[in-house]
């Protein structure tokens, strides 16, 4: 009896997974040598916690709480009862292992940032991983390990909503801006404070889903599925991104959450992957409205077997993994590879260590002054004048009147966002807000709403016309709700509901100068309103401090420096329209009669109140060999009257290969200051097997010899690649 008891007491006290200074796998042999089969399979579980903020009753909130639960999604933002929660796991479960709490922190968590796809519009990947440093950093105060982000499927469909949350259409630019965020949540080290584990998301192929229908199939072909959708997942990864959660969508038959050769073959063994998966929102469940599971229990089987290893809140593990071990159709040897995952990041964490976290006040964890800064510095970045017709942008000074008007101008709610994290509305800086603190001594601001979002009640026009009549130019702010992007936010169209352009049409009538400002969470269809604007403003989701960095942009105070990350299609009807498609098989065709053959907006396009001049690309040499390096340069002169930035995107062509390639693809992008009448030098470095190689379906990389192109805005230079 005292030699049991000894035991016992020692492997409580002293056990080696306990032991914060023992190596990392040996924690884990350890703690998985005495966990039950039971103990293993709720490890694989996460449960969504915490709805309301601020209980009253903590206990009564978690009543059902079985504290030996692997993961919570954690709704909460209060950190006290985090901690409340955690110490049930660790005092009440019996070996005291930590919960997990996630929870989505897309582009923030209090402070919001501008959505996504505007950050990638800023082609500043140093701003970038800085917003994600300050929502992990906000997050983590509040008691978040892990969050549910960057999401990096190519956007290829706008009326998909969740283009939104994307990096834009091109596979680089997702890869760079998947790779800064990650570094932004999850830093040096994931067991230092401020930072958060991150998920990459939906493994893979979701944002092909059919017709841009939100959790429809994507029928993706191989070389598309490694040329366009793989690309970010795979430098993700290299990138040390702690999860992956597999998408909704099935891969040409096979769902994303039940596909071996995705999950297992290429991100566990090809990639090396050493952290776990988790399913989407009822992924599992999902195989059987997806016709490969039957019931619930060969559903849980299907993804067990394919490499998913936590369910995220379906309890199909909880439910059927105990009967599928005794069936024998899981080993238990299979159980603890996927435990050994979810315990691994647990102790990178730190959670074993340090369970629990400060409980500081709200003023201390949230909004510092700071980082409102770097969420206007990136919000202001993030938007794209598109149009600037005689230079009626930035506001004249000698203008005495300007009307505001549009359902927009006093928006707190839509414009932070689809996933606007714990983002709210009193702290948000509406338009109205920024335009009074920009401009409130030196113009008469004359406001009207002139219609809502969607509908067909023109009554506030009239008030609309009063108002620009009075004025010497007029600024309409239109746009999109938060919900008409995002997760099931696809729309049939991308054009604004006709009572905006509507509105437009009125105001047009008065014959002043129009400028028109947008807030969408994707491209939209402008063809009707283009000509009726002298200016155009995409100012896109912003966030808390939208409101300044539009008034900025207004007042010159800020000279825009976005180019888009996603192309304009003319119509609806265009999609999908991207600027890497394959070439066509007859020259300059592919157009429809209707409409111009190409799009309104290429990606890329983005003016400046300043004029940037470009040289001549240089390159160091025109022939080379493979494992050579080419440099390419060019030097661009601010011939304007201010300070700008300029971002230079670097593009390659490979005219003739075995495998038709995409006209041009991006390959580096560069964003630099450039003080008036200064000339800075741009700079790519090509090397061959990284910039010039493509992809098979198979996923294997071909360097081929012969002429490539590099390109940079309408300059295209050839050179060879001999053997
Ligand atoms: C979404 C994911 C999200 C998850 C958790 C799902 O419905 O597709 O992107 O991370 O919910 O909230």
């Amino acid at each position: 009896l005292i030699l049991t008891c000894t035991l016992l007491f020692s492997q409580n006290k002293t056990a080696l997974y306990k032991n914060r200074t023992a190596p990392i796998e040996e924690r884990i042999a350890d703690l998985l040598q005495v966990m039950t089969l039971e103990e293993k399979i709720l490890q694989m579980n996460q449960w969504a916690y915490g709805k309301n903020d601020n209980p009253n009753n903590y206990e009564s909130k978690i009543k059902d709480l079985n504290p030996n639960i692997g993961s919570l999604i954690y709704r909460s933002t209060d950190p006290k009862y985090r901690n409340f929660i955690q110490k049930k796991a660790m005092e009440e479960s019996r070996l005291g292992i930590p919960i997990i709490f996630g929870f989505d922190v897309v582009h923030g968590y209090r402070t919001i940032f501008p959505i996504p796809l505007a950050q990638a519009c800023s082609w500043n990947t140093a701003l970038v991983k800085k917003s994600c440093e300050i929502a992990a950093k906000e997050a983590w105060l509040t008691g978040i390990d892990w969050t549910f982000s960057p999401m990096v499927d190519v956007a290829r469909d706008p009326r998909w909503g969740r283009v939104s949350e994307s990096y834009g259409e091109d596979p680089y630019a997702n890869s760079v801006f998947g790779v800064a965020a990650i570094e932004g949540y999850q830093g040096h080290k994931l067991s230092e404070k401020f930072t958060i584990a991150a998920c990459l998301k939906h493994y893979v192929g979701y944002s092909l889903s059919e017709g841009g229908r939100d959790y429809h199939y994507s029928d993706v072909s191989s070389q598309t599925l490694w040329e366009t959708f793989m690309p970010p997942f795979e430098a993700g990864i290299k990138a040390g991104a702690a999860t992956v959660m597999s998408g909704f969508n099935d891969i040409s038959g096979i769902p994303a959450s039940a596909n071996h050769y995705t999950l297992t073959e290429i991100l566990k063994d090809r990639w090396g992957h050493d952290g776990f998966v988790v399913s989407d929102w009822g992924s599992i469940k999902n195989l059987i409205y997806q016709g490969v599971a039957r019931n619930p229990k060969e559903a849980a089987l299907k993804a067990f077997l394919s490499g998913v290893d936590m369910d995220m809140v379906d309890d199909l593990y909880y439910d059927n993994l105990p009967t599928l071990v005794a069936e024998g159709k899981i080993t238990e040897q299979q159980i603890d590879d996927t435990v050994k995952r979810i315990l691994r990041l647990k102790f990178r964490l730190g959670l074993f260590d340090q369970p629990y976290v400060d409980e500081l006040d709200e003023k201390e964890r949230y909004l510092q002054p700071e980082d409102l800064l770097t969420a206007k510095a990136l919000a202001a970045e993030s938007m794209v004048l598109l149009k600037n017709k005689n230079e009626l942008l930035p506001i004249k000074s000698h203008y005495k009147n300007i009307a505001i008007i549009g359902p927009m101008v006093k928006d707190s709610i839509h414009i932070m966002g689809f996933w606007e994290g714990k983002g709210r509305p009193e702290d948000v800086e509406t338009i109205h807000d920024g335009l009074i603190k920009e401009f409130g001594t030196q113009l008469n601001l004359h406001y009207a709403k002139g219609s809502d979002f969607d509908g067909n009640d023109t009554s506030g026009f009239k008030k609309a016309r009063q108002a620009a009549n009075k004025s010497d130019a007029i600024i309409v702010f239109l746009g999109e709700k938060r919900d008409w992007s995002g997760e099931n936010g696809s729309r049939s169209t991308i054009s604004l509901p006709k009572i905006q352009e509507q509105l437009v049409l009125e105001l047009k009538k008065t014959g002043k100068p129009l400028i028109l400002v947008l807030s969408s969470g994707r491209p939209l269809e402008l063809f009707r309103l283009h000509h009726e604007a002298d200016a155009i403003i995409e100012m896109w989701q912003p966030g808390t401090t939208g409101g300044s960095a539009i008034s900025g942009i207004l007042s010159g105070r800020i000279n825009p420096s976005g180019k888009l990350a996603i192309t304009f299609p003319q119509t609806t009807g265009q999609i999908p329209m991207t600027y890497n498609m394959r070439p066509s098989a007859v020259p300059k065709s592919g157009h429809y009669q209707d409409i111009p053959a190409e799009p309104l907006y290429w990606m890329g396009h983005g003016l400046s109140y300043t004029t940037f001049d470009y040289s001549p690309i240089k390159l160091s040499s025109t022939t080379l060999k493979k494992q050579d390096t080419l440099i390419a340069q060019i030097e661009i002169t601010n011939k304007g009257d201010r300070a700008g930035k300029e971002a230079v995107l670097w593009y390659i062509s490979d005219p003739v290969a075995n495998i038709s390639r995409p006209v041009k693809e991006l390959k580096y992008f560069e964003k630099k200051n450039i003080e008036k009448g200064e000339t800075t030098l741009y700079r790519f470095e090509i090397q061959p097997h990284r910039d010039l190689s493509y992809v098979d379906g198979n996923g294997k990389r071909h360097l081929e010899t012969g002429e490539y192109f590099v390109m940079v805005e309408d300059q295209k230079v050839s050179f060879k690649i001999v053997e």
